[in-house]
């Protein structure tokens, strides 16, 4: 093994301290139960850093208390062979007391745009990925983050925290890598029995078939929307939580589809929450 699997924030900055020549630094902060979808990440991070960082952490702060933070799958010993064979230099694995040894009072917030989609049926879930992501910020310093065009929502909060705060990081969105069938790859899709994994393609599907329309000249966000949910509705294992065309920026709801729009949908197959979500271009 090469890859430096370290646990606390004090190795974490011995560690640091130890390439002082470093040029680019790039990070890819996750909770774990690394997959393709991660290896995107990192790939990407590979290429255009001289020194990679993954964070495998299980943030207590962005799970409500009826969310499946103590059941969330822990894989550290295969993420860390994972990272090994993607050339990561650092995986840092803190356990919760080490990244909040006291309760958190002090929070970084998004605000309006961490509301709609997922925000609006996860309360406060947003305001502890941007908190943990600064936390992690500052401990590693990275000059490049890479994150997920899966988590559409969370991607454009990062992206104006940064703006907002003037964080001296770049962010890199990287697209959503997919299974064969196109179900969008997550450390979640493990829950998934193999008649669930089966249905859980519909929410693809439905994404698919409302981007096609727009495609075509669609213009109405409320037939597009009704298109995809009748969709869904059709696969009996699966609940719409909620899917809703939004600006790409700001995430918030548009009502006429004149420019390129991002369409994101929550289900729920059993116990199993995914999300998924696809750019939409009208024509031209
Ligand atoms: P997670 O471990 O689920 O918190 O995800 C860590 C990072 O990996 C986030 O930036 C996610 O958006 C990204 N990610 C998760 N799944 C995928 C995927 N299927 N394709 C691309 N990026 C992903």
């Amino acid at each position: 093994m090469t890859v430096r699997l370290v646990h606390t924030i004090a190795v974490l900055r011995k560690e640091l301290a130890a390439f002082p020549a470093v040029q680019t630094r790039g990070f890819v902060p996750t909770m774990g139960a690394l997959h393709a979808g991660h290896g995107r990440l990192i790939h990407r991070a590979r290429a255009e850093c001289d020194q990679v960082m993954v964070s495998v952490f299980v943030n207590p702060l962005q799970f409500g208390p009826k969310e499946d933070y103590t059941g969330y799958p822990r894989t550290l010993q295969e993420d860390c062979a994972f990272c090994d064979a993607r050339g990561v230099d650092i995986l840092f694995a803190p356990e919760a007391e080490e990244i909040y040894p006291r309760p958190q009072l002090t929070f970084v917030e998004v605000s309006r745009m961490s509301e709609p989609l997922c925000g609006r049926f996860r309360p406060n879930h947003f305001r502890g990925v941007t908190t943990v992501v600064l936390k992690l910020f500052h401990m590693i310093q990275p000059h490049r983050a890479y994150f997920g065009e899966k988590d559409a929502q969370q991607l454009a909060l990062i992206r104006r925290m940064v703006l907002d705060l003037n964080l001296p990081t770049t962010i890199v969105a990287v697209p959503t890598v997919r299974e064969d069938d196109g179900l969008a790859c997550s450390s979640r899709n493990r829950y998934l029995n193999p008649q669930q994994r089966q249905a859980a393609v519909v929410l693809y599907r439905a994404l698919q078939a409302a981007q096609n329309q727009i495609a075509a000249g669609a213009t109405d966000p409320r037939q597009v929307q009704a298109a995809a949910l009748a969709i869904l509705q059709q696969e009996p294992l699966a609940r719409v939580e909620y899917l809703e065309l939004v600006d790409p920026d700001e995430m918030q709801a548009v009502t006429q589809i004149t420019g390129p729009a991002r369409l994101a949908g929550a289900i729920w197959i059993g116990s199993t929450r995914l999300i998924d979500n696809v750019l939409c271009q009208p024509p031209g």
